[in-house]
């Protein structure tokens, strides 16, 4: 069974569901008592119990033209925790582009986490609301992002991928001069819808290696980023271990891992999103997370 999940909304109101292997179909996952009661959230944190008998929770299948798909945890339960220069051609980029305020180094010695509030997170196809920033500097990163499912604090690198539910792509959308201007990133990367998730979460046990997983970004059908997860500068394990640190991780908590190179600041002149454009982001086996922007 290849699981990928989707949130989805119907007549019957917001449910679970599995994507077929298809894509073109999902089949949403019928809640029992002490299970499921329909949300992500709740399905992360009975996943253990669940995983083995989803079977018979399976309904029928329904036309993914039939249902609207919203993001996977269409509002997480806090901030979406991210991390800024990961990779290492991206961090030169960065650093090169004169935008960086924050740092003096081009890789940085620890990890660089800062997080964008619920609010923000919207599902593939829904319009990324550029205007937003008055400056008209956004540009796109795609990202690989972790969904945990054990919660704890202190978790060690050794014991860390036991502790991931699966895997989404998460458009760290961003205003560039916002993120100069007030220093601290929160409002160049936290405006509303600034924070694109989906369409799926692929459960780990489908990715044996999640450094193998590729991640592309396009504009307006012009390739932009291509990398492999292998090239993170702090891998998903430290990451975890980092994090989980000073604070206990709980199930349904997203980390986005950070972007490749080829962002819009790193060309000259940058080349930010504009009204009309169209951003997408694919990772093997996950699907592809594609915005509009306004
Ligand atoms: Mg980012």
């Amino acid at each position: 069974l290849e699981v990928r999940l989707v949130t989805i909304e119907t007549q019957g109101g917001r449910q679970v569901a599995v994507l077929a292997r298809d894509g073109t179909s999902v089949r949403p996952l019928k809640p029992s008592a002490g299970e499921a009661s329909g949300s992500m959230l709740d399905l992360i944190a009975a996943w253990p119990a669940f995983r083995d008998g989803i079977d018979p929770h399976l309904g029928a299948h329904v036309a993914l033209g039939d249902v609207k798909l919203l993001a996977p945890i269409p509002r997480p339960s806090r901030n979406v925790f991210c991390v800024g220069k990961n990779y290492h051609e991206h961090a030169k980029e960065f650093a090169s582009s004169g935008f960086d305020s924050t740092a003096k180094e081009v890789i940085p010695e620890a990890p660089v986490v800062f997080s964008k509030p619920p609010s923000a997170v919207i599902a593939t196809g829904e319009t990324i609301l550029g205007y937003l920033d008055p400056t008209r500097s956004v540009d796109y990163e795609g990202e690989l992002a972790v969904i945990i499912g054990k919660g704890g604090r202190g978790i060690g690198r050794a014991t860390a991928m036991a502790h991931v539910f699966g895997y989404t792509i998460v458009n760290d959308v961003t205003a560039r001069t916002l993120q100069q201007k007030h220093r601290q990133w929160l409002l160049g990367k936290g405006i509303d819808t600034f924070c694109p998730m989906g369409p799926a979460i692929l459960t780990a046990d489908e990715v044996p290696d999640v450094r193998k997983l590729n991640l592309r970004t396009w504009v307006n059908g012009e390739l932009r980023q291509d990398a492999v997860v292998a090239d993170l500068i702090f891998d998903v394990p430290t990451l975890i271990e980092t994090i989980s640190a000073v604070i206990a991780l709980e199930p349904g908590d997203v980390i986005a891992t950070g972007t490749p190179v080829g962002v819009g600041i790193g060309f000259s002149p940058p080349k930010f999103l504009k009204a009309g454009d169209r951003v997408a982001i694919e990772i093997s086996g996950i699907g592809r997370l594609e915005n509009p922007v306004a």
